[in-house]
């Protein structure tokens, strides 16, 4: 049986015949772990219908080899990475190549283009990333898993979150959870309270808890590559009235996307449920983001749910849905779940409590 790895090359070749190209050259990472299981920080694939080549250096051979069997690992030579490449197109008579034209800088371009005489290259445009946004369920169990410890670690945090504490403490013990169990932060967690939670990415700072914050975490997690993404909002004490309504108010916007949420439906209808929500009752320029975007292998990915997205939503999509509300010296409130889109509706994989918690 073909391995998911295989499985995803032989879906992308498939696509290469329509881009005229007879192979592809792959080498930024999320593209190259997505198609090969390799790890590392430096690789670049050549996949060929019956063939496929990993080229890495000297640091990552036993790593490749174990990583992606299927492929063939060759190890790089000093300043002939791009001759190898060559050798191996012509070794397999490859005259049309496609590469990740919106990857490849201008600086490599032109090395490319001299490396490889003979050879037409074609642009890859987002073949791979339109694979990546429907999830094989290989990739949805580790979503399933990371979006569970992100819930633990969620569970734990509300045992460490009061007056005292601070934003910087908050992070770092996110962070220390992940790495004990063996992941790490799928981004730098955000931990904002009181007026601090306004602002949508807060960096954490050293201001302490008070009574009566918001406090607003963003933060996720990694299994096997794959990136988890929630935010939960709590508050220390009895909120203020207009952050309770805020809060409510927020929270039915997210009900209401989810509801809309199934494969068919247009990403921009869906941020529409959300955001008609928020504007009529009068905050939607408080609203200032859109309502979510694609997770996988990378933390921001396809497809992107926004007025102005052109997405259609389909079956094993990985997206966020996480309207918020902020106003400027009060607080914030955001809400995020990690949801798979089914047929019919979506898989909810964050399963931390919704009610506004009061610590
Ligand atoms: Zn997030
Ligand atoms: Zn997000």
């Amino acid at each position: 049986m073909a391995s998911s790895n295989a499985k995803r090359c032989i879906a992308l070749c498939a696509k290469l015949p329509a881009l005229g190209a007879e192979a592809c050259f792959i080498s930024s990472p999320a593209n190259y772990r997505y198609l090969s299981g390799f790890s590392g920080s430096n690789a670049k694939l050549l996949i060929l219908k019956d063939k496929k080549y990993l080229f890495t250096d000297f640091r990552y051979i036993i790593q490749a080899a174990e990583q992606a069997p299927e492929y063939e690992i060759v190890k790089e030579n000093p300043g002939m990475e791009l001759a190898q490449v060559y050798e191996a197109l012509k070794a397999n008579g490859v005259s049309s190549l496609a590469f990740e034209d919106a990857k490849v800088s201008v600086k490599a371009f032109p090395e490319m283009k001299d490396a490889f005489p003979g050879v037409e290259l074609r642009a890859l445009g987002s073949a791979v990333e339109q694979l990546r946004m429907r999830k094989y369920e290989d990739e949805v169990e580790w979503l399933r898993k990371a979006a569970a410890m992100t819930d633990e670690a969620f569970a734990h945090i509300l045992g460490v979150i009061k007056p005292g504490v601070s934003e910087c403490d908050i992070a770092a013990e996110i962070e220390y959870h992940f790495r004990k169990r063996g992941s790490r932060a799928s981004f730098e967690p955000v931990a904002a309270g009181g007026p601090n939670s306004a602002i949508c990415h807060a960096q954490p700072s050293l201001r302490k808890l008070q009574h009566g914050d918001m406090v607003l975490m963003d933060f996720g997690c990694e299994v096997e590559g794959y990136l988890s993404d929630m935010t939960r909002t709590v508050s220390i004490g009895r909120p203020s009235d207009e952050m309770k309504k805020i809060y409510s108010l927020v929270l039915e916007a997210q009900s209401a996307a989810l509801a809309a949420l199934s494969a068919g439906k247009k990403a921009a209808d869906v941020d529409a449920a959300a955001r008609g929500r928020i504007a009529k009752a009068g905050y939607g320029d408080k609203f200032g983001h859109s309502l979510g975007h694609g997770v996988g292998l990378e933390i921001h990915e396809d497809p992107r749910l926004s007025p102005v997205s052109e997405d259609v939503l389909d079956e094993g999509m990985a997206v966020t849905i996480e309207p918020g509300i902020y106003i400027e010296g009060l607080g914030g409130v955001r809400i995020e779940d990690l949801c798979i889109v089914r047929k019919g509706g979506y898989e909810d994989l964050t399963h931390s409590p919704k009610e506004l918690i009061e610590i």
